[in-house]
């Protein structure tokens, strides 16, 4: 799966000069999507095009060119390079990035531009709108002095002439359209890293991000490695079964781990197992205290850990990126229950999700309509502490398809009801 960087911020943050030098020393493509705003621009100059001349304006973004070629940025074939950074470009780029046909234009362009490759974008929406799910975000910041003072020194050095006036003029300008427009407006995403650049070097924040960024580059490849299922070769059916004896005397010995329900997993078809989830030794207690084998749904980041990732595929767990439409985990889940596999979801998603007041998730009624399966409810009591007893209760199956009616949100109820469900099995006396 391609890697995505995404660095947002308003101008004058040292945005284009550190991406450009972590693209290279990280090996990722660089995109300045500022620059695709701006080969717009200088095209509507060049060819007369008003603002509000809606139908030229869109023959121009169908017939234009923008290319990125080592260190030059062609427009229609010709080297714009140094022309897009100066006046009149400047003046109006904002104005041209207000516009929703631009906006939709230039976003479909560099996802093409993207398109399954490792890349680092640099912009104002590419973590809020461009990218929502790219790898790591960040959001560069800088007093708006100093990045005047930046701009001018810039300008400089490009041999772009401007004075100190015309710079803050167009810097306060630009924060101010870039933040206050309807469409994509300048934001922090929620998910991004702030950095204030304000009294740092360009090498200072270079070094800072680069950190960042490799360590997310590692933790992404052995999350990538999740979603490869190992085969099951004679070593990993001796791992498992030497890891489950084991762990599971030791289970017996600390906590008096005692089940009911058990005929409720006899079943020919694959199932879905629903359970509430108090801490990390619950999904353990259910996969290591069966004899049957159950491939628990757990959130991809765990697999970051080498030892994690280890067990993990001796498991044949399934990862998940969370809060995010991870289409392949969904096709994993699919896969195992066809094949007649038991998959085990925390419908919580979340430790304590139910103390915490969180919406049920609805995954895992979703996949057994998918699949046509039904969902074994477990109900969890105990709180785990040495030498305490654990109770799990496995409800009665459920059919997902005698939950199902014309309610365009039956999928919301149906997972209220076996949630419901769970935490009456929770309180089941033996
Ligand atoms: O980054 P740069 O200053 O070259 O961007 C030029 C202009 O393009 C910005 O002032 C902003 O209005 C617009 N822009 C945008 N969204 C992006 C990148 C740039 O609206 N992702």
């Amino acid at each position: 799966m391609p890697f995505v960087v995404a660095i947002d911020g308003p101008s004058g943050t040292g945005k284009g000069t550190v991406t450009s030098a972590l693209a290279k020393k990280l090996n990722l493509l660089y995109i300045d999507t500022g620059a695709t705003y701006r080969c717009v621009t200088l095209k509507l100059i060049k060819e007369n095009i008003n603002l509000d001349d809606k139908e030229n304006i869109e023959k121009a973004l169908k017939n234009i060119n923008i290319e990125f070629k080592k260190n030059k940025i062609l427009l229609d074939g010709e080297d714009v390079s140094l022309e897009i950074r100066k006046n009149p470009v400047n003046d109006m780029v904002a104005k041209v990035a207000e516009l929703p046909e631009v906006r939709h234009s230039l976003v479909d362009l560099q996802r093409k531009m993207s398109e399954g490759k490792n890349v680092i974008l640099e912009g104002r929406d590419i973590g809020t709108n461009v990218f929502p799910n790219a790898d790591v975000k960040f959001y560069l910041d800088a007093s708006q002095e100093e990045r005047i003072k930046r701009r001018l020194k810039q300008n400089k050095e490009k041999g772009i002439e401007t004075s100190e006036e015309e710079v803050r003029k167009n810097i306060k300008f630009r924060d101010e359209s870039e933040k206050t427009r309807e469409l994509n407006p300048l934001r922090q995403a929620e998910d991004a890293i702030y950095v204030d650049t304000t009294d740092l070097t360009i090498k200072e924040v270079e070094d800072k991000l680069y950190k960042i960024i490799k360590k997310k580059k590692h933790d992404a490849k052995w999350i990538e490695r999740g979603y490869i299922q190992t085969k099951n070769t004679v070593f990993k059916r001796i791992a498992r079964k030497t890891i489950k004896v084991f762990l599971a005397s030791l289970y017996h010995i600390v906590y008096r781990v005692k089940k009911t329900g058990l005929e409720n997993l006899e079943q020919d078809d694959g199932f879905i197992i629903c359970s509430n989830h108090l801490n990390y030794l619950d999904a353990a207690a259910i996969v290591l205290l069966n004899k049957k084998t159950i491939r628990f749904v757990a959130k991809s980041d765990l697999y970051r850990i080498p030892i994690i990732s280890f067990l993990g595929h001796i498991f044949d767990v399934i990862p998940i990126k969370r809060g995010k439409n991870d289409l392949a985990s969904i096709k994993m889940c699919l896969k195992a229950l066809r094949n007649k596999e038991i998959i085990g979801i925390f419908p919580e998603g979340t430790r304590k999700g139910i103390e915490k007041n969180v919406k049920v998730k609805n995954g895992a009624v979703f996949l057994a309509e998918k699949a046509n399966v039904k969902i074994v409810p477990v109900g969890i009591r105990g709180n785990f502490k040495p030498f305490t007893k654990v109770y799990i209760n496995y409800g009665k199956p459920i059919d997902i398809n005698k939950l199902k009616n014309d309610d365009p949100n039956w999928i919301d109820t149906a997972s209220n009801k076996v949630m419901e469900e769970i935490i009456m099995l929770t309180k089941k006396q033996q």
